[in-house]
């Protein structure tokens, strides 16, 4: 993964035309954390924090906990996030985290006891101007709290500016729930307004009906009724009605931890590789990385591939679905609205203040169709997919901003 990112910077740094010392720069991290937490109990776990680009502002990126988590998809998912901020125009850099841990092996005082001490190690590392982390896999608004109280307490800190992804009580922002969801319903709607397609009808499949793909559904549901959701899977089981599946019934099941197996409505059941390649415009990939490879690329009927998680189509997976004139919508754009509403919520951290939804909202859609039109533009004039127009578009921004840095 870190090569594969590394390399399409250095291709869209040669299209720019930037020597090789300036894309070394914007490739190398500016620091790794790489450190053991070690718990009462005498149970050891790798950790890391890597903090890539600060050129426009503090390092943003989440902290995942994950038994397989190295520094190597550490590094290469902080590089990934210095060029989405970038990309989608806030004045924040780039950094991701990680615990090499399962949580689902750790009870609720374990688990208390990992989120603080990676505080301690990073206290003087991270903070409210230097770097501020946030929720990614298998990390929540409740391991934030603790993560931020912990900070406070070492630190005296009280803006709770530290971290985001909190929860609402504590400081969090309105919004930020459904923000990856929302985000990609306008990115998709700005790329078919372009395409003179916004209006049709339109049918969808989304793989992963969790926090980001049922957002996704129900957001899509109120603001663009004319697009059916047809088909949905969970890790266990797809559902698939040509009559269109209830959005909001299969998020309320979901909420309340319902499973797919046990819907009663009408759909059929089917599975996630059936899923993959239904005969629908879009298919929505919300689930996890890496699903669509060279091995199953071709089964893809879908005219549009919206990549909500973070890497669901391998790179040769996406060439062979480019040439194939299936449209990856990438990752970097895509799934922009989190990191956005998290932005969002530092800044009213920052000011003390708690904004109303619909002023989140607002915000939000403010910078993504921006952020989607600029990218819809650079594809065009370097005729270059989706993919590489997001990191090109990244890739300007950061040396605009590394230059004014230097100067
Ligand atoms: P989630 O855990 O709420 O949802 C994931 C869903 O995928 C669940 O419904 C799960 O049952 C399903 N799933 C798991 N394995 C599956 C499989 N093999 N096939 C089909 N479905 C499967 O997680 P989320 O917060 O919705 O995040 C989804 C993805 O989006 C993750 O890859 C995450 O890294 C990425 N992402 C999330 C955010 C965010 O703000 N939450 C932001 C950017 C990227």
């Amino acid at each position: 993964m870190l090569q594969t990112t590394q390399k399409l910077i250095r291709q869209a740094g040669k299209k720019l035309g930037l020597d090789d010392e300036a894309i070394e720069a914007i490739v190398r991290a500016n620091a790794e954390h790489e450190f053991k937490i070690t718990l009462a109990d005498g149970q050891t776990f790798k950790a890391y924090r890597v903090q890539h680009n600060n050129k426009r502002g503090p390092y943003k990126g989440g902290i995942r906990f994950h038994p397989e988590v190295d520094l190597d998809e550490v590094r290469a998912l902080a590089t990934l996030m210095s060029f989405k901020t970038a990309a989608v125009g806030l004045p924040l850099g780039g950094g991701k985290g990680g615990v090499a841990v399962d949580p689902r092996q750790l009870n609720p005082e374990q688990l208390e006891e990992v989120s603080r001490k990676y505080v301690r190690h990073l206290e003087s590392h991270i903070g409210p101007d230097k770097d501020v982390p946030a929720p990614d896999v298998n990390t929540n608004p409740a391991i934030i709290d603790w993560m931020v109280d912990e900070y406070e307490r070492l630190t005296g800190d009280t803006t709770k500016a530290s971290f985001t992804g909190k929860s609402i009580e504590k400081g969090g922002s309105k919004g930020r729930d459904a923000a990856t969801g929302r985000g990609g319903v306008i990115v998709l709607a700005e790329l078919l307004k372009a395409q003179g397609k916004l209006e049709k009808p339109l049918t969808y499949a989304v793989q992963g009906f969790g926090n980001v793909g049922s957002f996704f559904a129900t957001v899509a549901l109120k603001d663009h009724p004319n697009w059916q959701m047809v088909a949905a899977s969970d890790s266990a089981t797809a559902l698939v009605s040509k009559n269109g599946l209830p959005a909001q019934e299969l998020a309320d099941l979901k909420a309340k931890r319902g499973r797919f197996a046990n819907y009663a409505g009408e759909a059929q059941k089917i599975t996630n590789s059936e899923l993959l390649g239904q005969d629908v415009d879009v298919l929505v990939l919300a689930a996890l990385g890496n699903v669509i490879t060279e091995e199953n690329a071709h089964t893809i009927k879908a005219k549009y591939v919206l990549e909500l998680a973070n890497g669901p189509v391998s790179d040769t997976a996406g060439e062979i679905l480019e040439k194939a004139d299936i449209t990856v919508v990438p990752d970097i754009l895509a799934n922009a609205g989190g990191v956005i509403v998290s932005y969002l919520e530092w800044t009213q951290n920052r000011s003390g203040k708690q904004w109303p939804e619909e002023k989140v909202n607002k915000e939000l859609y403010k910078y993504l169709s921006k952020a989607a039109q600029s990218v819809l533009k650079i594809s065009q004039r370097y005729k270059v997919s989706l993919k590489e127009a997001a990191i090109l578009r990244g890739l300007q921004v950061l040396t605009q901003s590394q230059r004014l840095h230097n100067r």
